[in-house]
């Protein structure tokens, strides 16, 4: 079972230190614009929350390209942008309904997490651990252990109610 990329909200502390490694490690700079993750303020004050291409399993923006430069890897699951075949129509940008699609304002050249190919940058640098890469049930058995903790914490405190 391949891996993916998960977050836990809840853990982010808002440091951003995940975009300036991928910016980093993908472009060789220290640049959030230029970061395949991006970490969106929400319209909570202090909260904000890292996106990124989530390797849908019908992914639209491998559809949608003209040229089929995005191409979903049967191995790994991560949808891989081709730059030599690509056209920069931008169909994949305005496809993608997570903003997984970032673009660079310097070359126009689109880009997309690719999970630095199995070894995820920002995974290792997420002291907080948001940040996971993990086989789907792995994943789901974690959500599962968080659910249920909170469930034994509501029952202990109404328990203790009566
Ligand atoms: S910008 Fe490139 S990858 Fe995106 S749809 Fe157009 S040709 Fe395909």
């Amino acid at each position: 079972m391949a891996k993916k990329i998960y977050i836990e909200p809840d853990k982010c502390t808002g440091c951003r230190t995940c975009e300036l490694v991928c910016s980093i490690k993908n472009e060789g700079m220290a640049n959030p614009v230029l970061s395949r993750i991006q970490n969106i303020a929400f319209k909570y004050e202090g909260q904000r929350i890292p996106t990124l291409c989530l390797q849908c399993e019908s992914p639209f923006c491998v559809s949608v390209c003209p040229v089929n430069a995005l191409q979903k890897d049967g191995d790994t699951d991560v949808v891989k942008h081709d730059p030599d075949k690509c056209i920069g129509c931008r169909m994949c940008f305005m496809a993608c309904p997570f903003g997984g699609i970032g673009i660079n304002p310097g070359s126009g050249q689109v880009f997309k997490c690719e999970q630095c190919d199995g070894d995820p940058e920002c995974v290792k640098a997420c002291e907080d651990k948001a940040i996971t890469f993990e086989t789907e049930d792995v994943a789901l058995m974690n959500k599962k252990m968080k659910s249920v903790g909170c469930l034994s914490e509501l029952l202990e405190k109404y328990s203790t109610q009566e």
